[in-house]
This record gives structure tokens, C-alpha cells and sequence, in this order.
């Protein structure tokens, strides 16, 4: 069942000026001030503070967040450009930069109160403090429903115990929107979000995790024992939050396919330039079909996931439900991301393997894509359920 027509009338993929100026703004920073450096973030896994901290100067950090808040209110096609220009360079620092918009300051943004939206978003926008935002745990992972971390009512506080794992900013966020359940296990309206400090008494973060790619994105457990939070940083309604949450993926998915097209563009660009100057047996490898096609085909299907991505952009700009567009955009872009950069390491042969050139970090950064904010498994979930209502 295709698209309803309305879905995809007036669907315009033309950038205006201002967008091509903002692409052109993030690939000089990326390429500048991050393709020097990004090999040693990620031998070192070290969050690249500074680095982030600018993204904030340039406005990446509150893309989707109003000018009144201290955003740059842009819509999500300037959004998705920004994170291919930066994930091209490095797909890591994109990730981060993906989660502290959709996820924390998204959540707070769409349900919190005038007061939570006053203070918190242009701590986040500008990139004051960073944000996570935290619902996986370590045995509830695509079946988050059924978390374990509680949230009990005592007079005006909520008592919160239990761990989050596999946080992105975990350790160097400074805010975190977390989802806990105050409800019976199993019941999709028996979890709340809750807006938690760093300094909150009973609130720590863990263990950081050493990671196969996005290795500069830092990855950490959340821990609550005893944490006590006042109701007034409660997040929308009481057993809200996971259905707050589901919409909050929604729009994150977007993010997520975005990553995965700069992950597969940064991935072919980098094969056409290698295959027109690798030479074997007296001509540059291009020239053989064997690596012209895998081109040719890498090609085909980034197109093709750019357009599910920007489909689902447009969808997202104009108000209306993402839920089976988000989905499939991600699941499509980011299994295409895994296959192209697995084929341009094959096109690189033995350098491939090798840390000297860009493909051998999209290979281990590409498969980050086709599991975070849902697997491709609980992609298809989502997409048959759109279709089977
Ligand atoms: C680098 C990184 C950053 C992350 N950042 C965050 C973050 O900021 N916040 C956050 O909350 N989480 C974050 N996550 C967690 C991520 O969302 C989960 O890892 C993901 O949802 C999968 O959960 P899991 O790892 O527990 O796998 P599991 O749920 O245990 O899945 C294992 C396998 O079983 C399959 N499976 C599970 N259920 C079904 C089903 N019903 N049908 C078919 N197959 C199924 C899965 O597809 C997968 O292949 C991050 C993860 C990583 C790796």
C-alpha cells in the first residue's frame, strides 16, 4: 500500500539559497576544524568537547528549537542536510549532534511546560549543557516497555532507582530526559519522563562503553539509586512517557536516516575518488565493470534513501505523522549505509583495511545505524503495524 496521494503532493526536493548556504557552512567546519583531528577522537575515545561546544556557536545544536528559545528554528530539511554534511567528515560527532536535538531537547521541547521549555532550551540550543535521554536498559532494549527502572511518588518528589544503559552523553551531559515506570509492568501507560540534573543527589552516570565505531560519541549507564526529583520536572502527564517517547523516535529516526546517508554518501564519494586513481593492470580500477557497477549501485540506492529521508523530512516539516515514513527511511538508508561501506572497503582493497583512509571508520561506524533508535527488525515492526491498523 502505497503512500496516500496527499503525502506526496507538493513535495519539492529544490534547496533554497539559505539551505545550500547552511550546507556549505557545516562541510567548511567539518572539514576544517574535524577531519584534522577525528582519528585521534576516535583511538582515543574521547568526547570532542570543544568541538561540540562550537557546533552550539553555529546553531546545530537547537536546529529544530524557536528563536525564542535560543534556537535557529530551522525546519527538518535543513536539519538532515547539517547531519550528512557533518556525518561525511565524521559520523560520530553527527551522532551526538543527532541525539542532543531529537532526542533530549526534542523531548523537552515538544512536552515540557513554558517553564521546563524557558530553562532548559537555551541551555541546550547553544550548547551550554549538553543533553541525553535515556529509556533503554540493560535487558530492555527494542522491548522497552517492559523497563525495569521505578519511579515512586513520595509527597512532592518522585524516587527513581534502577540503571539506563548504551546513553549517548551519558557522562558528559549536563541534563538528561529519562523514561521510568510509575505504572504496572507491560502497561504501555505505566511509564512517565522525567527532566533529571547532573548533580542530582542518587544520580551518576556508569560505566562508559568502548565501542566498535562512533567511538567520539560517548556511550554511557545512567545510574538512580535513591535519586529523588520534585514533580515539578515531571514531563508531560503521568504514564505518558512512552508514548511520548515512541512519537519522540519518530521524529528521531529522521536524524538516524540522515547519519546514514552521510555515512554511505562520505563512503562513495571517497570510492569514485580512490577508483579513479588506484591503477591495476595499467588502468585506474574504475575502469574495470566489476567496480564501476558496485558504483553504480551504491549510487542507486542512496538516491533511493535520500528520497525516503527527505519524504519523510517533508512529512515532519508539514505537521503530520511520520510514524511508517520515519520508519522506513531509517531502515532503508541505514542498511544501504552498512552495504555501501562495506563495498567501498572492498573497492579500497587491502588500504581499506587500514586507518589511513576514511572507509575503514564509515565500515565501523556504519552498523551503529541499522540498530540505534530501533532495529531494522523493530523498523518492519512499526512499518506493518502502520500498515495492518
Ligand atoms: C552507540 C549507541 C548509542 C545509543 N544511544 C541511546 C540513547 O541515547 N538512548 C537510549 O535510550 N538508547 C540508546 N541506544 C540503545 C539502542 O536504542 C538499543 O541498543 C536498540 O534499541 C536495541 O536494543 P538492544 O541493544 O537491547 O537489542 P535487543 O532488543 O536485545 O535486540 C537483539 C536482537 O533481537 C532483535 N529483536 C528484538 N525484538 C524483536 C522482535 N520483536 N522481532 C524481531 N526481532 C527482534 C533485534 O532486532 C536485535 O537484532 C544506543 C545504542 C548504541 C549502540
Amino acid at each position: 500500500m502505497g503512500a496516500p496521494l496527499t503525502e506526496l503532493e507538493g513535495l519539492d526536493f529544490r534547496f533554497t539559497e539559505n539551505q545550500k548556504m547552511i550546507s556549505e557552512s557545516v562541510k567548511r567546519f567539518a572539514e576544517e576544524k574535524i577531519r584534522p583531528v577525528l582519528m585521534d577522537f576516535d583511538e582515543s575515545q574521547e568526547f570532542p568537547l570543544e568541538i561540540f561546544k562550537e557546533l552550539g556557536q553555529l546553531g546545530l545544536l537547537g536546529m529544530l528549537v524557536p528563536e525564542e528559545y535560543g534556537g535557529a528554528g530551522f525546519g527538518y530539511f535543513e536539519y538532515v542536510q547539517a547531519i550528512i554534511e557533518l556525518g561525511k567528515v565524521d559520523p560520530s560527532i553527527a551522532l551526538s549532534m543527532a541525539a542532543h536535538n531529537s532526542l533530549c531537547t526534542g523531548h523537552i521541547m515538544m512536552f515540557g511546560t513554558a517553564e521546563q521549555k524557558k530553562k532548559y532550551l537555551p541551555l541546550l540550543a547553544t550548547g551550554e549543557w549538553i543533553g541525553a535521554w535515556g529509556l533503554t536498559e540493560p535487558n530492555t532494549g527494542s522491548d522497552a516497555g517492559n523497563m525495569l527502572t521505578t519511579a515512586v511518588k513520595d509527597g512532592d518528589y518522585w524516587v527513581i532507582n534502577g540503571a539506563k544503559n548504551f546513553i549517548t552523553h551519558g557522562k558528559v551531559g549536563q541534563v538528561a530526559v529519562v523514561i521510568v515506570r510509575t505504572g504496572e509492568k507491560g502497561d504501555s501507560h505505566g511509564m512517565t519522563a522525567f527532566i533529571i540534573e547532573k548533580g542530582t543527589p542518587g544520580f551518576r552516570n556508569g560505566k562508559k562503553e568502548n565501542k566498535l565505531g562512533m567511538r567520539a560519541s560517548d556511550t554511557s549507564e545512567l545510574i538512580f539509586e535513591e535519586c529523588r526529583i520534585h514533580d515539578s520536572q515531571r514531563l508531560g502527564e503521568v504514564g505518558e512517557g512512552f508514548i511520548q517517547a515512541m512519537k519522540i523516535l519518530d521524529g528521531g529516526r529522521i536524524s538516524i536516516a540522515a547519519l546514514s546517508l552521510s555515512i554511505a554518501k562520505g563512503a562513495l564519494e571517497a570510492s569514485i575518488k580512490y577508483s579513479k586513481e588506484r591503477q591495476q593492470f595499467n588502468k585506474p580500477i574504475a575502469e574495470f565493470q566489476g567496480i564501476s557497477f558496485k558504483l553504480a549501485d551504491m549510487a542507486m540506492e542512496i538516491e533511493a534513501a535520500e528520497l525516503l529521508t527527505y519524504r519523510a523530512a517533508d512529512l515532519k516539516n508539514k505537521g503530520l505523522s511520520v510514524n511508517k515514513e520515519s520508519a522506513m527511511a531509517k531502515m532503508y538508508a541505514s542498511e544501504v549505509c552498512v552495504k555501501v561501506a562495506n563495498e567501498a572497503v572492498q573497492i579500497f582493497g587491502g588500504y581499506g583495511f587500514l586507518k589511513d583512509f576514511p572507509v575503514e571508520k564509515f565500515y565501523r561506524d556504519a552498523k551503529l545505524c541499522t540498530i540505534g533508535e530501533g532495529t531494522t527488525e523493530i523498523q518492519k515492526l512499526v512499518i506493518a503495524r502502520a500498515l495492518l491498523k
